[in-house]
């Protein structure tokens, strides 16, 4: 398949290969994000459930249910941060870390999102839409305005 796009965990145990990828991606600042990938912020990208497949066997993958019943999972082998996901969301979506694809992808994420709970030396300086919290919630960044983006 011509656009199949391949990553994994820093190990090798967890490999996986994606047919499609959805054109939207955010950084995500929340501080479970935070946590988990042990950086400023988390970059997801989502895929059709049916686009994405396990290439390797499975029997490392660990997955972690968060006080809001969010859920990521990781390489219980090397740690690697993988997947999220969360019961509020489409089931037949999964969001997969930017981070762990072998090469780059042809996705640019176009906004950073839960900045209000972010950390001040992670705070978004690209000039992208960062909203307090999901997309819908009012931006932090004034100069940034939904009604700019529109009219390019
Ligand atoms: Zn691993
Ligand atoms: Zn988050």
């Amino acid at each position: 398949m011509s656009g199949a796009q391949t990553g994994g965990c820093l190990c090798g145990a967890l490999r996986f290969e994606i047919s499609e990828l959805m054109p939207a991606a955010a950084h995500c600042h929340c501080s479970m994000c935070r946590k988990f990938h042990g950086a400023g912020f988390a970059t997801i990208v989502g895929v059709p459930a049916s686009q994405f497949k396990w290439i390797t066997q499975t029997d490392t993958l660990k997955t972690y249910v968060a006080a809001n019943e969010t859920t990521r999972s990781f390489c219980g082998e090397c740690g690697s941060s993988l997947l999220f996901a969360s019961p509020r969301a489409p089931s037949d979506i999964i969001e997969v870390a930017l981070g762990v694809f072998d090469d780059d992808v042809p996705v640019l994420p176009d906004a950073h999102i839960f900045v209000e709970s972010g950390a001040a030396w992670a705070a978004p300086r690209d000039g992208l839409p960062a909203f307090q919290a999901g997309r819908n919630s009012p931006l932090v960044n004034a100069n940034v305005s939904s009604s700019s983006l529109d009219s390019e």
